[in-house]
């Protein structure tokens, strides 16, 4: 997690952050724990608390904008370790949450 994200989590508290159910760890190979997604397709699950609005994700510890982290950092999924700074999307989730704009990340930074 960059420095700009450990004081933002402002995706983590806008987004319905959803993927593949077998992206769960009650799947082989699966690495989500499973009792902290919900189902919302027949093959798509999302974390718990980003399914509804406000939505603000199970695993996000902190205060959005201060100081956050995420308590399943090595296990969270790919939508998660996708996602990144400095993008419309994030730029999104910031200004949804009062925070300025980030500059895209360089390639390969
Ligand atoms: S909204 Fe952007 S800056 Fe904030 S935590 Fe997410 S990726 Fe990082
Ligand atoms: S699992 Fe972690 S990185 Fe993913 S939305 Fe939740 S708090 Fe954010």
């Amino acid at each position: 997690m960059s420095s700009a994200c450990q004081t933002c989590g402002a995706c983590c508290a806008n987004f319905r952050v959803s993927f593949y159910w077998a992206e769960s760890d009650d799947h082989p190979g699966g690495s989500v724990p499973a009792h902290l997604v919900i189902p919302v397709t027949p093959h798509h699950v999302a974390m718990r608390g980003t399914e509804r609005k406000p939505a603000r994700c199970i695993a996000l510890q902190g205060e959005v904008g201060k100081s956050v982290g995420c308590s399943i950092y090595l296990q969270r999924s790919s939508t998660c370790r996708e996602f990144m700074e400095g993008t419309p999307e994030c730029n999104g989730a910031r200004a949804a949450h009062g925070l300025p704009a980030l500059a895209a990340l360089a390639e390969g930074a």
